[in-house]
């Protein structure tokens, strides 16, 4: 399988590179030439594999350059390190299924795709025996699950900045928590903005981005959107089992867009109407939800909630769709793209039937999250996050008939404790590994939100090719 960029400007590259790559050399989103078709066959003999034998089956088919038993370890080990040897659990309650992203090691969906990301990372820095840098910012998540996703690997350092004191207790610990020797935590007096923008100007300095070898872990990486296609199949090959039904909707809480266009990839590769329609779910964050309504993509403030983690306005991932709604035209697609920098939006009415043909949408207020948390552990005891409430209740709200919906939750509660007990109306019972991490040890540098300050800091701490 050969990768493409979004705006057609670079040669095609196997897998290895277009994941070593990251962002595309030419500012565009890297994509598969072509995606991959299951046929129904294929399909239902699919049915009883494992989590880890399926992502084989569906990652073989878009990397044709890492050794079959090479890739076969690599997703053994990332989904050895989950709390369950189901690793994506599906449960049921009331007339929702909801598929559990929250039992790897830091208890969010991130973690599917960055186990994943970690050991392949490795495993491709190892074969050509060279470094990598990771330098990125984080509001809370991904920081944590990239952290855990490198933790004491050898020729890999990651350099994580948080803004000081405004990323919860939980996910500060869990970050700060991790003092293996390549892990470096940088607290900043700021924003996440102010970190993210020092992040893109380290990254600008191109000089300095090779010297360092410098890595990115953001979203944009293609392997973490294909690590997440297999979650989306693994459900509704349990879905369509369990009910005779033949197709399933899915309601996706989410920020940058990068987990729900994995269900889009999975959408096109699977037999026709085995995903029948992909909801959209936002919290009042709601820019996708108004493209998705209006057909005008339009830029504004972002706003904080209690689902911190799709607190976005710019979703990243959206244009790898663009891509696809732009009949594969790199040049309008790059066209689009400039136009949305310089004018903030972008008016896609003239596709609108698509659009609502690949999504429905909904937002979800602060009082709706709340609402539903506390609706669905009155009325069955079970609790959930508050971005896996965005979710639930875009769900209730789309449900159809006789169609099966599959919600993805993917925080557990525990990672956002006071909105949730607030909820339900009762302190909430720690798991285990959060309750472990409270008063533990940490470790972290605290620093103005300065650029030379923090680029200085990773040179001196960098690992570097001739010592691993
Ligand atoms: C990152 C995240 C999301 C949003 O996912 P995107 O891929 O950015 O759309 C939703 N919920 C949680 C808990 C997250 O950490």
């Amino acid at each position: 399988m050969q990768y493409i960029s979004t705006r057609g400007g670079i040669d095609p590259v196997p897998f290895t590179e277009a994941v070593m790559m990251g962002l595309a050399d030419d500012g565009g989103l890297i994509l598969p030439r072509t995606i991959p078709r299951i046929g129904s066959e294929t399909y239902a003999g699919w049915k009883d594999l494992s989590y880890q034998e399926l992502a084989f089956e569906i990652m073989s088919r878009f990397i044709d350059d890492i050794p079959e038993s090479d890739l076969r370890d690599l997703i053994n080990r990332s989904y050895a390190t989950f709390d369950t040897e189901k690793v994506v659990p599906l449960v049921h309650q009331g007339s929702l299924h909801i598929m559990e992203l929250f039992h790897g090691p830091t208890l969010a969906f991130k973690d599917v795709a960055l186990q994943f990301l970690g050991n392949l990372f490795e495993y491709l820095l190892e074969k050509n025996d060279s470094v990598m840098n990771i330098l990125g910012a984080t509001s809370g998540d991904t920081g944590s699950a990239a952290i855990y996703g490198v933790r004491g690997k050898e020729r890999i350092n990651i350099f994580i900045l948080h803004p000081h004191q405004r990323v919860s207790k939980v996910q500060e610990k869990q970050m700060t928590t991790v003092t293996d020797a390549n892990v470096y935590n940088i607290a900043i007096h700021g924003t996440f903005d102010d970190g993210q923008a020092i992040v893109k100007s380290i990254f600008n300095d191109l000089d300095f981005k090779e010297e360092q070898h410098l890595g990115a872990i953001n979203s944009i990486n293609w392997a973490r959107v294909l690590a997440q296609v297999v979650y989306y199949v693994h459900s509704c090959l349990h879905i369509n089992s369990h009910e005779n039904d033949k197709t399933t909707d899915f309601s996706v809480p989410t920020g940058n867009f990068g987990d729900i266009f994995a269900g889009y990839i999975a959408k096109r590769m699977l037999p026709e109407g085995s995903i029948r329609k992909l909801l959209l779910a936002t919290n009042s964050n709601d820019i996708l939800t108004r493209m998705v309504t209006d057909g005008v993509y339009s830029l504004s403030q972002v706003v904080p909630t209690s689902s911190p983690s799709m607190d976005i306005q710019s979703a990243s991932n959206f244009e790898r769709y663009l891509y696809y709604l732009l009949d594969k035209e790199p040049d309008q697609t790059r066209q689009a793209m400039e136009q949305l920098t310089e004018t903030g939006k972008l008016d896609l009415t003239d596709y609108q039937d698509q659009i609502q043909r690949d999504f429905t949408a909904t937002a979800a207020s602060e009082e709706d999250v709340q609402a539903i948390i506390g609706s669905f552990y009155q009325e069955y005891g079970y609790i959930m996050d508050p971005h896996t409430a965005v979710g639930v209740h875009c769900a209730l709200r789309h449900q159809e008939k006789g169609i099966p919906i599959c919600c993805l939750a993917t925080a557990h509660p525990g990672k956002f404790g006071e909105t949730v007990e607030k909820a339900i109306g009762k302190p909430l019972e720690l798991p285990d590994s959060i309750a472990q991490i409270l008063d533990k040890e940490s470790r972290c540098e605290l620093m103005d939100a300065d650029r030379n300050q923090i680029q200085d800091f990773l040179k001196k701490h960098a690992v570097q090719a001739h010592t691993a």
